[in-house]
């Protein structure tokens, strides 16, 4: 509770009070490396092992020394952190280098241009509102393309050269007693308002069911969870999400939604109307791993049919690499893993160190339109202070040959054997451990039948993993959170730096919570 003092208590005070029944609203006063210190009610620092490690945006540790020195550097130096509108070196080199590393990750040489925002979500944003432009653009290119087919069939018609089949005016509805040129203008008009209405359908995505994209207007409508997205729907253009492992879904969908627009076209001394199909999808974004959606990784098998989807359908994808990116999984890119080759890829969270807010889009370049650099900015995208920490970021991950990236695979790996050994002495609590080097998820069963009052009462609390959060903070100093979407399963994402103490102390306190579980102690758990 605010004191007195403080006055009213006015940045989010609910929830401040939800957090608070389940004993999360904390204060946290220092950070250093994977701990963080919160203040204890003698007003001293009382140490966490922080497993939620910024939800994904402090992989190489809380105020890292060499991010810090470079964090001073740069404003002892006076550098102009704002300068929208010149020329932005910092800004190429950290393209350059991103690039180089996807080209090696990839085994590709296509360049992939740089687009730079603030937040994952915007980055998810400007991914999205590139690839609207290039659809917008193909369309109009249609468009153009559709006129000069009936141009092509009106001079032939004038010059005598074609005749329009009775069969062709019976499928459209035209008199079959009218004069060629007649029918042909009534034809080309009709056609031409049927397109129309067609072209400017909305765009569609595609999406997967329990996805997670960021929660602005545009890319919550991306994100599957309903009490995020469904309140806003009205704001911006829909999803289509797709079961996850079912990649029959996808044919369906295409079926169902698939645009089509009808073009005049000459053969033969006839005028015949084809079939054209126009990009209706504006973009299919897929996470490698989802986060929120409670730590799954994407199959191979699925992978593989998406891309090949893509491929098929003229689909751009964009991979969203927000929270599986920048390392956490041994790579820069985790579907580098997979074999996924994106269109389009987002970068966040560990791009600004801990300590910058930053994010990219990269596209490449068979599909980049440069148009987009016109119209779209932001005040604070791109500026020298993020770009600068993201190159050292990255220069930290690359040193000796890539050690942060194997640091994150071994301490990853330490990590799951615990959860693993966890999972193993309480098959009846611990339902699965997924995920990929350092991020982990551990899903419990549904406890809704549980035969405790307390424990069922916890799981239809709807907290129910942020009352075990609660719990594991001030019993055992471990912070870690459940997943936005799926609170059955506690997400762990620490940094490179976790220590094996650190991860002994997060397994006594999963134990202790798996016994209490298992026992019925619900009482205990929400006593946080
Ligand atoms: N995409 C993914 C995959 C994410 O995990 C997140 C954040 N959890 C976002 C987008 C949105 O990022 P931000 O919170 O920085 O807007």
């Amino acid at each position: 509770k605010n004191s007195a003092a403080e006055g009213p208590e006015l940045a989010e005070p609910y929830l401040r009070e939800v957090l608070g029944t389940a004993g999360l609203a904390v204060e946290y006063v220092r950070a250093e490396g994977n701990t963080l210190y919160r203040r204890g009610e003698d007003g001293g620092e009382i140490p966490v092992a922080d497993f939620a490690g910024g939800y994904g945006s402090v992989l190489l540790g809380h105020n890292h020394p060499d991010l810090v020195a470079c964090a001073r550097e740069l404003l002892d130096a006076g550098t102009p952190v704002h300068a929208q509108f010149s020329r932005h070196p910092y800004a190429n080199r950290l393209a350059a280098e991103l690039n180089r590393i996807v080209h090696r990750e990839l085994g590709s040489t296509e360049p992939y241009f740089a687009i730079f925002a603030n937040t994952g979500a915007e980055a998810v944003e400007a991914a999205v509102k590139h690839a609207e432009l290039d659809r917008v653009l193909r369309i109009a290119a249609l468009r153009e393309e559709l006129e000069r087919s009936a141009d092509r069939a009106r001079a032939a018609v004038a010059a005598g050269e074609a005749e329009l089949p009775a069969r062709v005016r019976t499928r459209f509805g035209i008199p079959t007693g009218a004069g060629t040129a007649a029918a042909l203008a009534e034809l080309t008009a009709r056609l031409t308002a049927e397109n129309t209405a067609r072209l400017n359908r909305p765009p569609l995505f595609l999406a997967l069911e329990g996805g997670f994209h960021g929660k602005l207007g545009l890319s919550v409508q991306l994100t599957h969870n309903a009490a995020y997205r469904t309140p806003f729907q009205a704001l911006a253009a829909q999803a289509r999400f797709v079961p996850r492992d079912r990649p029959e879904v996808l044919k369906e969908i295409h079926a169902q939604e698939r645009g089509v627009v009808h073009a005049l076209e000459v053969t033969d001394g006839h005028v015949d109307v084809m079939e054209r199909e126009f990009p209706v999808f504006c973009a299919f974004l897929v996470e490698p791993i989802q986060g929120e959606g409670g730590i799954r990784v994407l199959g191979a098998e699925f992978a593989e049919a998406i891309q090949q989807f893509c491929a098929e359908t003229d689909v751009p994808l964009i991979v969203d690499e927000i929270q599986s990116g920048m390392g956490r999984t041994g790579t820069l890119l985790a579907s580098a893993q997979t074999g996924l080759v994106g269109d389009y890829y987002t970068l966040a969270k560990t791009l600004g160190g801990g300590l910058a807010k930053t994010s990219v889009m990269l596209v490449r370049e068979a599909r980049y339109r440069r148009e987009f650099e016109i119209v779209h900015s932001s005040t604070f995208a791109k500026d020298s202070f993020s770009c600068t920490i993201a190159l050292k970021v990255l220069e930290l991950l690359e040193a000796d040959g890539g050690a942060g990236y194997r640091r994150a695979v071994e301490r990853g790996a330490a990590l799951r054997a615990v959860l693993e050994s966890v999972r193993a002495d309480f098959p009846e609590v611990v339902k699965e451990v997924r995920g990929k080097g350092l991020m982990l998820g551990l899903e419990f069963h549904d406890q809704s039948g549980s035969a405790s009052e307390s424990v069922r009462s916890l799981a239809v609390s709807g907290l129910f993993g942020y009352f075990l959060a609660g719990h594991l903070l001030h019993v055992h100093g471990v912070r870690t959170f459940p997943t936005a979407s799926a609170v059955e399963t506690l997400r762990f994402e620490p940094s490179v730096q976790v220590s094996d103490e650190e991860i002994a102390q997060l397994e006594a306190g999963l134990r202790d919570v798996c016994r209490l579980l298992r026992d019925g102690d619900g009482t205990r758990l929400a006593g946080a």
